[in-house]
């Protein structure tokens, strides 16, 4: 019998059992482990606020590449989503469900015994045996002849400061995503969040629906928010090969879209078109060009390219036109606390001065923490201590081959050990949205399976 662990059930390691269980035939079996309740939602839809809605139209978030009405269809036969369309932003609670649903029916289909559910915590990962052995919490061990991170974001870095007991203090939350974040607060307090991307408008929305009227503050260090989508979506202009230079990609950007708006049509389906060729756009640029990219590009790339439905776009526009919501441009330099009362120190771009904001707190909601030499999750310390894996070059999660296939400290590629969805950003860089990882899930269920029916079959455990 041939094992295939995957640790994480979020949209990724969902997925991937999902294909593994269509490629694999028996006695290969699945364990899918999740240290969470819940399968299948992981943490972009296992939220339960309905004004956090995906910023992919339904159209776009089939679970399968070759049945792209999977997810519309099973939209449109719920009770929530009986007049959706191929445009609507769904509740992204709405996907969550669409994909344990999913899960459900393969069980039903292929058995218990092809794929076990596990609830446990996966805390580390002896690779010096044969079969690999799990260590989870408990005491408890599972052995798997592959194994397979699908461990998903992590939360924010904090922001580097001299002194850093404030974090520490009642008046940090360090994870935007935790239930606590924005509980038990004075809906007259002022607060700040650390970031102004799709983390901050998630964590705008739950404070307006908590009837949050203080001041609430958000800073970055260019102070850019999420474009919203096109409200009338236009066929995309054919392009290919898209440059790969990144001067001469800014170049071509900035030309394409101010012909498009010229034209009057938006500038999105210039960067919508480039989605199905960015992994191998990705891989041709040279390492000092995806640096440059990183350094000058992300933050441009991030909001044209990451967009929030018009609805959302529409309640930041109102709560900035209102005078509660303030961006801010610049970065934090200190904290104080005073009794019960604390401030930030910033320094606005381009300012030497340092200004002060009080606040009753500050919600770190600067994106998924990414340089894995700092995540202090067990399982990840435990392989780079092992040499196991090592950081990706450009910090952006573990370094993989184009097969998802880990790399050792010394650069040996695994034959044992993968990894989907964000931990490979280094090597896919867009490895973040639904369309992305369901590709790769594909291929990566086909590579394993080919490795599996090949592996030597042993005796149950
Ligand atoms: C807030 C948010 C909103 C998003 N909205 C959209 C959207 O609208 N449209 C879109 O296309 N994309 C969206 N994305 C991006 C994308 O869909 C997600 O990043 C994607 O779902 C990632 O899935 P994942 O399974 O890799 O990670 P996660 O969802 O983070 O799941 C990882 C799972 O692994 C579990 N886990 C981690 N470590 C262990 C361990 N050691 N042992 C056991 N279990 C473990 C976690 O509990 C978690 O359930 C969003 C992302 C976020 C964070």
């Amino acid at each position: 019998m041939t094992t295939i662990a995957i640790i994480g059930a979020g949209f990724s390691g969902t997925l991937l059992s999902l294909h593994l269980l269509r490629h694999c035939p028996p006695p290969i079996r699945l364990v899918l482990i999740e240290r969470n309740s819940q399968f299948g939602r992981g943490l972009a839809y296992a939220t339960g606020n309905p004004s956090h809605i995906l910023n992919v139209p339904a159209a776009r978030m089939s679970a399968f590449h070759d049945q792209p009405n999977n997810f519309l269809d099973w939209l449109t036969s719920q009770p929530e989503g009986e007049n959706a369309g191929p445009g609507t932003f769904a509740p992204r609670r709405a996907f969550g469900a669409y994909i344990r649903a999913l899960l459900n029916d393969e069980i039903k289909r292929s058995g218990r015994d092809r794929l076990e559910l596990v609830k446990g915590d996966v805390i580390g990962l002896d690779r010096s045996t044969r079969p690999l052995l799990l260590r989870l919490d408990r005491d408890r061990t599972i052995q798997a002849d592959f194994a397979v991170l699908a461990t998903g974001n992590f939360p924010p870095a904090p922001v580097p400061v001299a002194d850093t007991g404030f974090y520490d203090s009642p008046f940090y939350r360090p994870d935007p995503w935790a239930p606590d974040a924005l509980t038990d607060l004075d809906p007259d307090a002022p607060i700040l969040l650390l970031g102004t991307g799709l983390t901050t408008v998630d964590a705008v929305n739950s404070l307006l629906d908590q009837g949050h009227r203080g001041p609430i503050h958000a800073l970055s260090r260019r102070g850019l928010l999420p474009r919203r989508h096109a409200s009338v979506p236009t066929p995309a202009p054919e392009h290919e090969p898209f440059p790969t230079a990144v001067n001469a990609l800014t170049r071509f950007l900035r030309k394409e879209s101010a012909r498009a708006i010229a034209e009057g049509s938006g500038w999105q389906p210039i960067i919508d078109e480039m989605r199905p060729f960015t992994v191998d756009m990705w891989q041709t640029m040279s390492l000092p060009d995806r640096r440059r990219f990183l350094r000058h590009l992300r933050p441009w790339w991030d909001v044209h390219r990451h967009r929030v439905a018009g609805q959302v776009a529409d309640r930041i526009d109102a709560a900035r036109a209102s005078g509660q919501l303030r961006i801010l441009v610049g970065r934090v330099r200190q904290y104080m606390i005073d009794g019960d009362r604390a401030e930030v120190l910033y320094r606005p771009r381009q300012n030497d001065k340092l200004v002060p904001i009080e606040v009753a707190r500050v919600v770190n909601c600067a994106g998924p923490g990414a340089d894995y030499d700092r995540i202090p999750d067990p399982l990840i310390r435990g392989l780079l201590h092992d040499g196991v894996a090592r950081p990706d070059p450009l910090r952006l999660g573990l370094d993989v081959t184009g097969n998802c296939a880990l790399l050792n400290k010394d650069g040996a590629i695994s034959r044992r050990l993968f990894a989907v969805g964000p931990v490979t950003k280094g090597t896919f860089w867009e490895m973040t949205a639904v369309p992305d990882i369901r590709r790769q899930t594909e291929k990566l269920a086909e590579y394993l399976a080919t490795l599996a029916k090949a592996a030597p079959s042993r005796p149950p455990a």
